[in-house]
């Protein structure tokens, strides 16, 4: 019997470390193979254990070789309910458990690891079998070994739990490979207590050891339930979103899903899915022929206009023969929306729904494009100072703002004919047809958001730049840049609201763009040169004159300063320009002062906008002290509206030249608004009149009244008067009788070359 014991330890050993290498081939992946390992190689080593406990010819060794069994065994059992744990996902109710199972199972070992010398658990006790082999065998079991017992089936106990809390939760087709597991440990359990209470001389539940692992091993990681597969399939495909037909060789439907149907049964004739597919094979023969097909569909389902590509694909078997035929409706309704949505967003403006200026251009040249025979123009619109009322009023109200004049923007044309777009922040456009068009609508608008914050509050100035369509080949946004570049000539911004670009406004725009450009050439090479125009003493004395610049351009000539100081005064070269001259003003004096002509002086000219743009107290004295010249040699032309308009601070500015030597005559007196004003307020040296705002008076006799009370004034006031634009005799009596010190016009001299200047009026040129 020893040896058939042995031989069938042996075996049951074989297979258990047989089916421990197949599933660490098998299932390397996966983590229940490492769980499942332990509990083989714990068997495993429990059956070797006990093997050698049995073949062991000394008691001491078969004593050790039992307790060995013993104290593996529990290890195994702690290993299976390891394993059930992590096989069954049932993980709570071991972890909490855990912690006792532990500590009570470290007792046992080392109860079981004394045994062989204390005996607290069991005794062997020596036996023959009935060929006369002898073994040793456990014999007697002491009181500690029901803790033993207990706690092993404590913990199998566990494991039992889990597993029927497994069944209890699981679907179905799952439940027979739990049961089966469950079946097999309740089995061992009930061998083993059946061996412990039968007091027999070999355990005979360890060979069953093999049959758990086989079964573990088999159940765990080879078994699949039957009907799964199909199962799975089946519920794959009624989970898709995407529909599926499966129609077999005769055509047949076999098997489609709630989206199928759904696609299928979408038509208002009711067809079911059979009748859908038979009529589609009516409708595509190359189906027959095709082995796969892709087509877009669009379908109303459940009231949704729902967007489908579609896939018909044919099925062959392993030999290549024909089995059927498959069916999918790829459901693309929500990328369509979503690439629809980003293509609207693209396209429009967030805030007002209009379209955005790329879109905008897109459409109007389409419709410029698309009727020849209509005429169009492009509106577009700006509110002057936008970026206050964001500041002042805030941006929410800003953008109500923009809201209301989008929507009266936007319904400033018939339907269909026009289109609309916001250009930029306060900006909007609008392609319209010209017959619809009128400048009432426009003054309309702006005047309805003219008030939009309160009456007295904050006026809002809303400007329109109109181009009429007439190169049809013009991009539009060069079209929009003409409208708008019809609001920048929009200078009294108060009165006029609309602007319509012509080719006279392109053409002054564009040589203002060369003039601009050339500026910084012509000024390094020289281009710019003085030109003097004389001033006559009442006694007839000529000492100086005006310098007044002139371009003197390559290709265009003589170059008058009309044509270019309001442009170099908007761009702030005007600074430079009149630095320049200033200097060449000091060098003409240096000369004449070497020549010992001390007495002459030259009048130069600042622009309103040099007091903002340098410094030009400091310009003027550090020039004076360059060419060491008298400062009174120097006479400075500041016009009215420029006094009236610097800062107070500034205002200072003209005391502080006149207290250095300058002196400072007030230009153009008389032209302005506030002449009077400028009089009480301003200390300077000359006051110089235009005839030229005399002439436009038709009562020629109240306006020599006029000059005559202007030069007593001037005169009570301590000021020396010079009138300028003398163009007659007749005037020059008339002035000379009023009091008039010095004369400037045509009727003695145009402005002229320097050289020409000195040989004429300058003694020593003589
Ligand atoms: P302005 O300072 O009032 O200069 C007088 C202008 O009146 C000169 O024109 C002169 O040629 C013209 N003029 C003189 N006598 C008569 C006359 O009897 N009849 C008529 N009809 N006109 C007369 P110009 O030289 O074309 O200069 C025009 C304006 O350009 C000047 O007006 C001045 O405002 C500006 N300007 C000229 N040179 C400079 C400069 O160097 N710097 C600055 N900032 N402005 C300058
Ligand atoms: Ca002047
Ligand atoms: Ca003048």
């Amino acid at each position: 019997m020893k040896l058939i014991h042995i031989v069938n330890l042996t075996v049951a050993a074989l297979i258990i470390f047989g089916c421990y290498m197949i599933s660490v081939k098998k299932a390397r992946q996966q983590t229940i193979q490492k769980s499942l390992g332990r509990v083989l190689l714990f068997s495993g080593f429990g059956v070797i254990a006990y093997t050698l406990a049995m073949i062991f010819s000394s008691r001491l060794l078969a004593d050790i070789g039992y307790s060995a069994y013993h104290i593996i065994l529990v290890a195994m059992v702690l290993a299976l309910a390891s394993f059930v744990s992590e096989y069954t996902g049932v993980r709570t109710l071991f972890s909490k458990e855990l912690y006792v199972v532990g500590v009570l199972s470290l007792a046992d070992v080392v109860i079981l690891a004394l045994n062989p010398f204390l005996h607290c658990v069991f005794r062997v006790a020596k036996t023959d079998d009935i060929i006369g082999h002898t073994y040793y065998y456990i014999s007697r079991r002491e009181t500690l070994y029901i803790y033993h017992f207990s706690l092993a089936y404590l913990i199998m106990a566990l494991a039992v739990i889990m597993l029927i809390k497994k069944i209890l939760r699981s679907p179905k087709i799952y439940k027979l490979k739990y049961a089966i597991i469950l079946l097999i440990i309740i089995a061992v359990m009930a061998g083993h207590a059946f061996y412990v209470t039968m007091d027999s001389t070999f355990d005979y539940s360890i060979i069953f050891y093999a049959a758990v692992a086989a079964a573990l091993f088999y159940f765990s990681i080879i078994y699949v339930p039957r009907g799964l597969m199909e199962k799975l399939m089946f519920f794959t495909v009624a989970n898709m979103k995407d529909g599926i037909i499966c129609v077999d060789i005769d055509g047949k439907v076999a098997h489609y899903n709630k989206t199928a149907k759904e696609y299928c049964c979408a038509t208002d004739d009711g067809s079911d899915v059979s009748e859908y597919i038979t009529e589609w094979f009516a409708n595509n023969p190359e189906a027959l022929t095709n082995d796969e097909l892709t087509w877009k569909e669009t379908r109303n389902i459940n009231g949704e206009k729902c967007r489908f590509i579609n896939d018909y694909k044919r099925i062959c078997d392993s030999d290549g023969k024909y089995v059927g035929c498959f069916f999918i409706y790829h459901d693309r309704t929500k990328e369509y929306k979503r690439l629809a949505e980003e293509k609207y967003r693209s396209s429009h403006d967030s805030l007002t729904g209009l379209y955005n200026k790329e879109h905008f251009c897109k459409k109007a040249s389409k419709l410029i494009k698309e009727n020849p025979g209509t005429s169009y123009v492009i509106v577009c619109t700006d509110v002057k100072s936008f970026k206050i009322i964001n500041e002042i009023f805030g941006v929410h109200r800003g953008d109500d703002l923009l809201l209301c004049m989008a929507g009266d923007v936007n319904s400033l044309a018939a339907e269909d004919e026009y289109v609309c777009g916001r250009l930029t922040g306060d900006r909007f456009a609008v392609c319209m047809n010209k017959d619809h068009y009128s400048e009432e609508a426009l003054l309309g608008i702006a005047s309805k958001f003219g008030n939009f914050f309160g009456e007295d509050v904050f006026k809002v100035q809303m400007h329109f730049g109109v181009y009429e369509v007439k190169d049809r080949e013009l991009s539009v946004s060069v079209m929009c840049d003409r409208a708008n570049f019809a609001i920048h000539t929009i200078k009294d911004s108060y009165q006029s609201v609309v602007a319509y670009y012509n080719e006279k406004l392109r053409d002054s725009f564009l040589s203002e763009q060369k003039m601009i450009s050339e500026f910084e050439a012509a000024l390094g090479s020289g281009q710019f040169i003085a030109y003097i125009q004389p001033q006559i003493s009442a006694e007839g004395h000529i000492r100086g004159g005006e310098a007044l610049v002139r371009w003197l351009h390559p290709s265009e000539g003589m170059v008058s300063p009309g044509k270019f100081i309001g442009t170099f005064e908007t761009t702030g070269l005007i600074s430079r320009l009149d630095s320049y001259m200033w200097e060449l003003a000091c060098i003409q004096l240096c000369k004449w002062r070497s020549k010992g002509l001390n007495d002459n002086y030259l009048s130069v000219n600042i622009s309103k906008k040099d007091f903002f743009l340098m410094d030009v107290y400091g310009t003027l004295t550090s020039l004076i002290e360059k060419y060491s010249l008298d400062p009174k040699c120097l006479h400075l032309e500041i016009t009215e509206t420029a006094i009236m308009n610097i800062p107070e601070k500034q205002q200072h500015l003209i005391s502080q030249l006149r207290d250095y030597g300058f002196i400072v005559e007030i230009d153009d007196f008389g032209s302005g608004y506030s002449s009077l004003n400028t009089l009480k307020d301003l200390y300077v040296d000359v006051l110089k009149i235009d005839m030229g705002f005399l002439e436009k008076t038709e009562n020629t006799e109240r306006s020599m009244k006029i000059l005559r009370m202007i030069i007593e004034l001037a005169k009570s006031l301590n000021m020396a008067v010079i009138t300028e634009g003398v163009e007659t005799d007749e005037q020059v009596r008339f002035l000379r009788e009023c009091g008039c010190d010095v004369f400037q016009g045509y009727f003695f001299a145009k402005p002229m070359e320097i050289a020409d200047f000195e040989e004429k009026y300058l003694s020593l040129y003589k």
